[in-house]
């Protein structure tokens, strides 16, 4: 087992010379954790040695800012950053490294664990610190409990979580004084044989009417399961000016094929001043992507559905029915 400082690392995905949002988040439950850790610190970790990034991480209550800085860095092939991560934690030995469960997060963190042969814990809800040990939050058996997850002797301790599903914001510097930039020794990379060639960076389109920045939402879930219910759901989110979104499960039923506004773990976490959920169980997978919203009305034609705990107002009943009657209101 390799021997570990009491460092909190935190993988600084950048875009653009900017590190994500994600990433701020990272950085303020790191910071969080380490309140809790006696002797403990937080260090954000970027490769590419971006100097954007390093400014504006600079600014944040972080004691260090660790970099590896080479022409093989520059644009991302996971064998290359694995391989610059692997050496980076051997060296500095963190005891916790944290990333994003972005594109890149999810396919770099595993990738990286495999070759440090340690624990990761993915796609997490949170990351809670109990006093004595840390433990990664997980939905397990379709959403219906939350698995907490904790690695014993592998260090580090290596931890993925969804983009929007933690929030805060980190505390910023109180003193003038900058993190302590650490350049790693990018040598070896000079020699790297990797089996991947970048061919082309094509920037993901964000659609205008984005779920996960739209004030009101329509959520439809397995449970509209009539072209009539879909429609009602169409037609709502229409008349309210709000966007429509949906649980993977309605997926599954083929009236969409895309997850760009699916909601949840591994979909979208949204952050509306109404969210209207339509036929959806409440699995966990689900609400993390909800939990953000102002007020949440949900309508199930089952009473002890587990939506409702996560609602401000419930109605039980059939949702086609029911958004027939609402429609007719609103005519
Ligand atoms: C690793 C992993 C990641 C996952 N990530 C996600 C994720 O990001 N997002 C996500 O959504 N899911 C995710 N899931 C799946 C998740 O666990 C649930 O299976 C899913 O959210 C359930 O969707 P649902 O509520 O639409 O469907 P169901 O659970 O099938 O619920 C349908 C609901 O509709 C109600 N209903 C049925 N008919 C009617 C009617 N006529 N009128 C009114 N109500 C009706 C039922 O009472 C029921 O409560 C993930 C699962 C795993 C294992």
């Amino acid at each position: 087992m390799m021997e570990s400082k009491k460092e909190i690392w935190v993988f600084a995905e950048c875009s653009r010379g900017a590190a994500l949002p994600v990433v701020s988040e990272l950085i303020a439950k790191a910071q969080e954790i380490s309140g809790g850790i006696e002797g403990s610190s937080v260090a954000a970790v970027i490769l590419g040695g971006d100097s954007a990034a390093v400014s504006q991480l600079s600014g944040l209550e972080i004691a260090k800012i660790y970099c590896m800085q080479h022409e093989a860095l520059k644009d991302y092939r996971c064998d290359v950053y694995a391989a610059a991560l692997q050496k980076m934690v051997e060296e500095y030995r963190p005891e916790y490294f944290f990333f994003g469960a972005t594109a890149m997060g999810a396919e770099l963190a595993p990738t990286t664990a495999a070759l440090l042969k340690t624990g990761l814990a993915a796609h997490c809800i949170d990351l809670r610190w109990n006093g004595e040990r840390l433990n990664c939050m997980v939905p397990a058996f379709g959403g219906k409990v939350v698995s907490e997850i904790y690695i014993p002797n592998a260090r580090p301790i290596m931890a993925s979580v969804r983009p929007g599903i933690l929030g805060g914001t980190p505390a910023g510097r109180s003193d003038s004084a900058a993190p302590e930039l650490v350049t790693a020794d990018a040598s070896f990379l000079g020699e790297f044989d990797s089996a991947e060639e970048f061919l082309e960076f094509i920037p993901s389109q964000k659609k205008d009417d984005a779920v996960e920045d739209a004030k009101i939402v329509v959520s439809a879930g397995r449970g509209v399961s009539t072209d009539k219910s879909w429609e009602n759901v169409k037609n709502l989110a229409a008349k309210l000016g709000g966007s429509v979104a949906w649980s993977r499960s309605f997926i599954d039923t083929g009236r969409v094929d895309d997850e760009s506004s699916m909601i949840g773990t591994s979909g979208k976490a949204l952050s509306a001043d109404l969210l209207i959920n339509v036929g959806v169980s409440g699995a966990t997978q689900y609400t993390c992507g909800t939990e953000k919203c102002k007020t949440i009305i949900s309508i199930n034609r089952d009473p002890r559905a587990k939506i409702f705990e996560h609602s401000d107002y419930g109605v039980v009943g059939d949702a086609e029915k029911i958004l027939d009657a609402v429609l007719r209101k609103m005519a």
